[in-house]
């Protein structure tokens, strides 16, 4: 799970040579490839790629290919690559997906399958990096994005994705992102992969609507739910039993 290798059941892992430094991923940053090929591989292995990449490449049925580890360097973004947290001490980076776009993205928009796999993609960098699921606010901000937001990430003034795939972000990947992302339990919204924070929200929440004064039993319920294999399980369970739904 740490070891960086995205374990989705579209991707297959094909490591370039070569080490990169270590980054801590934090941002996803969405590319267009400009080509019809079904693999990016043998380009940035060669020598006219002159040392860029990417992690993955999203192909037009949604199956994808990841070149190197989440936890280390592509060289796609500019600045957002890698950058020095000074605040925590750490290395961080985008994870960066680039996509097939028939060698046309004026005129090719993503397809659903390829909206799937990154939708599904940006849930796995959630899950297992905490990558939050909204737009980076700002160039070293965490989040999901796509490569022209920021002059930074492309110091070759490129308009990748393309307006057309820009447009997508917004109005097709964002939602499924929210729909997946969360789930409803009773009229409450809670993550579908809630951080312990979110548990004990979501506890807090519930007694004080079921005007349960108890405070053992939000501990008791707070554990429970942190410890369990599916958190949302114990959660409905909890809500059933304070009468919520
Ligand atoms: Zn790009």
């Amino acid at each position: 799970m740490t070891n960086g290798i995205v374990d989705l059941p579209q991707y297959t892992w094909r490591p370039l040579p070569g080490t990169r430094p270590q980054i801590i991923p934090t941002q996803l940053i969405a590319h267009t490839a400009v080509s019809n090929a079904s693999s990016l591989y043998g380009w940035f292995n060669s020598p006219t790629a002159k040392g860029t990449d990417a992690h993955t490449y999203i192909r037009a049925d949604g199956t994808a290919e990841q070149y190197r580890a989440a936890n280390t360097q592509a060289n796609a973004n500019g600045t957002a690559n890698r950058w020095w947290d000074r605040d925590n001490g750490v290395f961080r980076g985008a994870f960066s997906v680039e996509t097939w776009d028939g060698r046309d993205p004026e005129h090719t928009p993503w397809t659903p399958q390829q909206i799937t796999t990154l939708r599904d993609t940006a849930l796995w960098l959630n899950r297992v990096y905490r990558i939050p699921l909204e737009i980076c606010p700002g160039p070293y901000d965490p989040g999901i994005a796509w490569h022209s937001l920021y002059p930074g990430w492309s110091p070759g003034r490129h308009t990748c994705p393309g307006a057309l795939r820009i447009t997508q972000f917004h109005d097709e990947l964002l939602p499924a992102i929210t729909t997946a992302a969360t789930t409803q339990i009773g009229d409450i919204t809670v993550p579908t992969n809630p951080t312990f924070g979110d548990i004990a929200n979501f506890v807090e929440t519930c007694f004080t609507r079921a005007a349960n004064p108890d405070p053992k039993g939000r501990t008791y319920w707070t554990v429970v739910i942190a410890e369990a294999v599916n958190p949302l399980v114990p959660m409905r369970t909890m809500a059933n039993q304070l009468g919520l739904i």
